[in-house]
């Protein structure tokens, strides 16, 4: 079987011919910050107290301000198996060092290394992209140099990605974004190939900020790029050490949190080193959005209630991308979907599509599952859930647990009733039930896991920005967060194509004239989506 080469690694180890692309690369305004970032203000707490350093056996003050929204929700948590044979006793207080005598990093038992290495190798079987752009670039190192500090979810995928950075040039020090979403097992396979890992699931908030601290202050080694999910670690580098800035080449941030945070600093004046949104890459925004969910939404709706789906009459609110996922996959098993929408287009969109368009009260009473997709809040309202039918199941896949009116249920009158992890039953005075998937919390981050393939997509796209951060030459970023180039979005697409047996056409000279395109790309325009 021939493989088509993926395009040639666009500005890596050559002189990078970029700097007209990149100047139009698009710099959001902040008008387009405004239209995608969370409706809630986040911001950062100016009397963050100091956290205990070193641990005291009497146990460790916590620390005022709450971490982010991305930090504290659970997250796949189908992901780890370690747990239950563990002992209670915190990493902070055990001595542990890994096969070469290092003792620098932190997890929960070094000893689980070997079966957090074949998770890792489980992880790279479809993360072909990430492992060949190890391959394409192993030999020039493109992060000859780097040190790179991190703050991401601590998995088997994240894992790949991390060891890909290393094979690249790079140190790494790492901590995790989400107390509850470290592998224990990768972590420790992780330290015991030489990662400054500082990261274990179940971790307390002043483990949380010790272990972020711990990353970033260490004697004789000091970050030049920053890699973060969330905004965490950089909101406490500008706290604790403004001057590791001095010497930080790019911020990289993944989430749409973090991107805000980033935008809100560019808009204050006080973002001093430039930064790149990978968040709203396209591939990015395709894959995490419509393909994770297509793929994701049986699998939580399943593993929580193990519903049939064939002839069940759904209401699927907002027909975005998410929204468009949800309903193409219960569409393919049969279900009956409807539609809720505000926007004109995308209600044409799912008529076209096949799908009814209908005001949510006309037909709330008669549904089987109401599904949130909107990024809006108060989408369903106790009005609403008071008149679903019996065994109706609710749960939402927007980024925040505000669209459906969780708080409106706990009143007196109703009982709750745990029945399984991530599932409530919310009882009525007259015995209806209503099923309430994750309270409300993003159905499938909480309730299943997420594809490798679409971390894949992710991760290269964070390698890459790494690497065209780090490598630009002076001048061509400023202090201010920008779009990965639309000819590396294309050359993440690129890289994964292989694993389909893709086979990609070639524009000829005189096609590429006609079209006015250079026959290597950009093939799209920068406000393409
Ligand atoms: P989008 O903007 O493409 O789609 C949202 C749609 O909801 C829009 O078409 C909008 O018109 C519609 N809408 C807004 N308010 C509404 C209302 N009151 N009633 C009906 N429709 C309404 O956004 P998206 O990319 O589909 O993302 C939606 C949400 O899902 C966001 O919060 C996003 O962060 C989140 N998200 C979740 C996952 C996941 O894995 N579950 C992945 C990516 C994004």
């Amino acid at each position: 079987m021939s493989m088509p080469d993926a395009m040639p690694l666009p500005g890596v180890g050559e002189e990078l011919k970029q700097a007209k692309e990149i100047e139009d690369a698009e710099k959001y305004s902040f008008m387009a910050t405004v239209t995608k970032a969370p409706k809630k203000q986040i911001q950062f707490a100016d009397d963050m107290q100091e956290f205990t350093k070193f641990p005291t056996k009497t146990g460790r003050r916590s620390l005022s301000r709450s971490i982010s929204q991305s930090s504290t929700d659970s997250y796949s948590s189908a992901a780890s198996y370690t747990d239950s044979s563990d002992d209670e006793v915190s990493p902070r207080e055990k001595q542990q060092t890994n096969s070469k005598g290092s003792s620098n990093f932190c997890v929960k038992n070094i000893k689980q290394a070997e079966f957090g290495r074949r998770e890792i190798e489980i992880a790279e079987q479809d993360m072909s992209a990430l492992i060949s752009l190890r391959k394409r670039a192993q030999g020039e190192k493109p992060l000859a140099g780097a040190k790179i500090v991190g703050c991401t979810h601590i998995t088997a995928q994240t894992a790949v990605l991390i060891e890909t950075l290393c094979a690249l040039g790079a140190q790494c020090r790492w901590s995790a974004c989400n107390i509850y979403s470290t592998q224990n097992e990768v972590a420790a396979a992780l330290a015991e190939a030489g990662v400054a890992v500082f990261a274990w699931k179940g971790e307390s908030e002043d483990d949380f900020w010790w272990c972020i601290d711990r990353c970033v202050n260490m004697d004789g080694w000091q970050a030049n790029m920053i890699l973060d999910d969330g905004g965490d670690l950089t909101h406490w580098v500008y706290k604790k050490y403004p001057n590791v800035f001095k010497k930080i080449r790019g911020i990289v941030e993944e989430s749409v949190t973090g991107v805000h945070r980033l935008y809100q600093l560019s808009k204050a004046g006080k973002l001093c080193v430039p930064a790149m949104n990978v968040n709203d890459s396209v591939t990015k925004q395709k894959f995490d959005n419509l393909y994770c969910c297509r793929e994701s939404i049986l699998d939580g709706l399943k593993r929580t209630t193990d519903v049939m789906f064939g002839g069940k009459q759904v209401v699927v609110c907002g027909y975005g991308e998410v929204g468009k996922g949800c309903c193409a996959a219960l569409k393919a098993l049969g279900a009956i979907v409807y539609i809720t929408e505000i926007d004109p287009i995308c209600a044409l969109q799912a008529c076209m599509d096949g799908f009814r368009v209908v005001k949510l009260n006309e037909v709330i009473r008669q549904v089987d599952v109401v599904i949130t997709c909107t990024g809006n809040k108060n989408v369903v309202t106790r009005e609403h859930l008071d008149r679903m039918k019996n065994s109706c199941i609710v749960c939402n896949m927007g980024h925040s647990n505000t669209e459906i009116d969780v708080t409106s249920l706990r009143t007196p009158e109703l009982t709750w009733e745990r029945v399984r992890s991530q599932v409530d039953h919310v009882i009525w005075p007259d015995g209806k039930r209503v099923v309430l998937l994750a309270e409300g919390r993003l159905l499938n981050l909480s309730c299943s896991t997420v594809p490798t393939f679409v971390l894949s997509i992710t991760a290269t796209t964070q390698a890459l920005a790494l690497i065209e951060l780090y490598n630009a030459p002076e001048g061509r970023y400023k202090q201010d967060v920008y779009l990965l180039p639309k000819k590396m979005d294309e050359y993440v697409a690129s890289l994964h194509l292989p694993s389909f047996d893709a086979h990609l056409t070639e524009l000829s000279d005189d096609q590429a004239k006609y079209l006015g395109l250079n026959k290597n790309g950009p093939f799209k325009p920068n406000y393409y989506r």
